[in-house]
């Protein structure tokens, strides 16, 4: 493990450059609305995974062209980063069941997104939490604690 303050802006450009040809292609928009001067005290190729496995998951989930915003916020406890799309939706009774290890609902996915993830945000004192949004797609947040 590498920590140290990491900028988060910079890790989420970074990410999103590398999936905006596959979003591209898809006809999806990534928007991002940072917080200058939000760092947190991290492995910063652990968290670039961690954006990299829930954009990722975003783009697959939407099967016509649209948005996903990503946020980053900050308060006086953590910092938090929220990943929104406008896909399908998690089914209520899925919900439990996304990050245990090899559950999928994709032809050729892994399952192991979710799980590395968790696993990933628990070494940083971090959590995620899972939302269906009101009318369309899911909302995944993650937040890290302020040192
Ligand atoms: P994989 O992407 O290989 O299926 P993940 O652990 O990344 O594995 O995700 C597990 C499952 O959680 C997915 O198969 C999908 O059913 C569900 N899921 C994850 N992200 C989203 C999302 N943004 N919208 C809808 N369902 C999602
Ligand atoms: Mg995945």
């Amino acid at each position: 493990e590498n920590m140290k303050m990491e900028p988060v802006t910079e890790m989420i450009e970074d990410v999103v450059t590398l999936l905006s040809t596959q979003a591209r292609i898809k006809g999806i928009d990534i928007e991002y609305a940072g917080e200058d001067g939000a760092f947190v005290y991290c492995d910063r190729s652990q968290v670039k995974q961690v954006l990299l496995n829930l954009i990722k998951n975003a783009v697959e989930a939407m099967e016509e062209p649209g948005t996903i915003q990503v946020k980053a916020k900050k308060s006086e406890e953590d910092v938090c980063i929220q990943i929104i799309d406008e896909g399908a939706g998690i089914p209520e009774e899925l919900i439990q069941k996304l990050g245990e290890p090899f559950f999928t609902t994709k032809k050729s996915g892994t399952g192991l997104g979710l799980m590395i993830t968790k696993k990933i945000l628990e070494r940083h004192n971090g959590k995620l939490s899972i939302k269906r949004n009101r009318e369309k797609g899911s909302t995944f947040g993650i937040y890290f604690p302020i040192q």
